[in-house]
């Protein structure tokens, strides 16, 4: 039998190669832009066109290229970073691998050109790892690199991106990191023509502010720790700054943004006891460590990392941050926002013993949607009661219906005890009363007297030019000037002070559009999450009622928007089983 095993065509494994390096528009940018700070440059300029689908440019200032070092940067292994294996042990630079450029040259079409004090400046032209034309260029500093119809030749995986919106976002993603650590270089931003970022040379503190908005200000709390094992600086956020996704946490080590489940575990268990359920701190945290100290060659992309002594770390990183925490004095101030599902609520402390009888609070009703002017017509539009369930409640009010554990609400038919997960059941509730304004063009909107500002980053006005159309139909009214959102009227049932969170969570990076009936889906779906009653939440017997009563008018009473069970029944049977054993 003749031989099988063949070594690959260099093209064929740098097409492979690339798959690890070049997942998508971002990874390439993310390459460039490291190359250009590892070339000592001050000064970046990013030219995206269509999210990185047929344009992404990097033009530098930086030490710039002989014509030679042009061919070679494009060859795999060709680096000028490292010579010898102990290198890579205590690498400092962004890049070591040598093979960006190549992996990159194979799936695309590259223009170059670069100058170095010694040379005049030269262009060359790559089209699939291939030369296709070389001349001399009148650049006059540094490198522009151009990377043009990207995956042309591979169109399984340049059909495999995503939406324009969402490779822009990972783009913003990538830049946002890289200018946060390197908060001295000049960088500006320029996305289809419009510049987006223009970031002059400035402290971390104003980088910060610079690229996440005025708001943040005010939250950044300091952190500086010096110890044997490694430096800490950077800053935390406040907790009240914190948020529901985890998009405002960066940690970076020894300025390279990385990727680390121990790290963050080791801060958000510092702000323990400070945060809402749900809720996870912010944080731009920058760890100075030896390098060879570390490992950062175990994944392609470089955004993991091994630490020789992460128990240590995890140590230091977690008494630092609690010390800064209690300098700046938010400690107990929060306690008040401890979880009160999981023991005794400060209120409680607080308050006098009171006979556990039940309350009506006449004055609170967070139900404001079926209220006043709206409420027969609602009621009617949901008359479809669930009538296998024959529930009765309302008839003996005081002992067909009860909380426990501040969590589930129980009720019971003729047959069967019914056991309802208050959030759950909420959630439902609200979904539906949500799809059915975005669809019927039913507004239930309240104008606000006041109306409220709140100041939007990139990346929050982008997605809302995507989606406003949902938040007008669900009852929102809002203008948008410059950077500023105007919210003048609200739908009903979201508090004034909640606005501002839901405007947060709604405009959010994991937002997911694709086609304008899953937007909608996907916006009555998370506002409903947002603004229904939590685990946790005591419950007067209206409320109580309201959700026994709305849920089962409800299309789809058994499961939440996100398909988990609302309630779960013990019938006579299940009951009488339990007691025979
Ligand atoms: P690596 O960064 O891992 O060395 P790359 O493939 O990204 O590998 O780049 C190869 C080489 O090309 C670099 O080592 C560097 O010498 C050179 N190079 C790439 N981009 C630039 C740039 N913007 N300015 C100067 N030199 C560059
Ligand atoms: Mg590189």
């Amino acid at each position: 039998m003749s031989d099988i095993i063949k070594i690959l065509p260099i093209d064929v494994s740098n097409k492979i190669a690339a798959g690890e390096v070049v997942q998508r528009p971002s990874s390439v940018l993310k390459e460039l832009i490291e190359n250009s700070i590892d070339a000592d440059s001050t000064k970046i300029q990013v030219i995206i066109k269509d999210a990185g689908k047929n344009l992404i440019q990097v033009i530098d200032n930086g030490k710039g290229m002989s014509k030679n070092d042009m061919h070679l940067s494009f060859v795999k292994h060709a680096t000028s970073k490292i010579v010898k294996i102990e290198d890579v042990f205590s690498i400092s630079s962004m890049g070591f691998r040598g093979e960006a450029l190549a992996s990159i040259a194979s799936v695309s079409m590259v223009e170059m050109e670069s100058v170095n004090k010694k040379e005049n400046g030269n262009y060359i032209e790559i089209q699939g790892g291939e030369l296709v034309s070389e001349k001399e260029s009148n650049i006059q500093e540094g490198t522009s690199i151009k990377i043009k119809s990207i995956f042309y030749n591979v169109p399984a995986r340049r059909a495999f991106l995503k939406s324009d919106f969402v490779e822009l976002r990972h783009i913003l993603d990538v830049f946002h990191r890289l200018a946060i650590s390197h908060p001295k270089i000049e960088f500006s931003f320029i996305n289809n023509e419009e510049e987006i970022f223009y970031l002059k040379p400035q402290s971390l503190n104003k980088r910060i502010i610079s690229i996440f908005g005025e708001k943040i200000r005010e939250n950044l709390i300091p952190i500086n720790e010096s110890t044997q094992i490694a430096n800490i600086s950077g800053y935390v956020l406040k907790p009240e700054f914190s948020k529901k996704s985890r998009n405002n946490q960066f940690i970076f080590v020894n300025s390279r943004y990385i990727k680390s489940q121990f790290i963050s575990h080791s801060i958000s268990s510092s702000y323990e006891g400070l945060l809402k359920d749900g809720y996870h701190p912010g944080y731009f945290l920058f760890i100075d460590i030896d390098p060879s100290k570390i490992d950062v060659n175990v994944h392609p992309n470089k955004t993991e990392i091994k630490f020789d002594d992460d128990q240590n770390l995890y140590s230091i990183i977690n008494s630092s941050v609690k010390h800064c925490l209690g300098i700046y004095q938010v400690s107990p101030v929060l306690d008040f926002e401890k979880n009160p599902s999981m023991d005794i609520s400060y209120n409680q402390i607080k308050s006098q013993p009171v006979n556990p009888s039940i309350e009506i609070n006449s004055d609170f009703n967070p139900f404001e949607i079926f209220n006043d002017s709206e409420p027969k017509k609602v009621h009617e539009d949901f008359s479809d009661f669930n009538k296998d369930l024959e529930l009765e409640v309302g008839d003996n009010k005081h002992s067909k219906i009860f909380q426990i554990l501040n969590k589930f609400i129980i009720s019971t038919n003729k047959s069967s005890l019914i056991i309802i997960n208050q959030n759950l059941a909420h959630q439902r509730i609200l979904y539906e009363s949500f799809l059915k304004s975005i669809f019927d063009n039913t507004i239930n909107s309240q104008k606000l007297i006041f109306p409220i500002e709140l100041k939007l980053s990139k990346k929050q006005l982008l997605l809302y030019d995507k989606i406003n159309d949902d938040f007008n139909s669900i009852g929102f009214d809002i203008s948008i000037k410059k950077d500023l959102m105007i919210v003048k009227s609200v739908p009903y049932g979201i508090e004034k002070s909640d606005v501002e969170e839901v405007v947060e969570n709604m405009l959010n990076e994991d937002f997911n559009i694709s086609n304008d009936l899953s937007t909608s889906d996907f916006f009555a779906k998370r506002l409903s999450k947002i603004t229904s009653i939590k685990s946790g939440q005591k419950l007067n017997l209206d409320e109580q009622e309201y959700i026994v009563n709305h849920l089962f008018s409800c299309k789809e009473p058994n499961l939440s928007p996100d398909n988990k069970q609302i309630f779960i029944t013990l019938s006579k049977n299940d009951i009488e089983k339990k007691f025979n054993g």
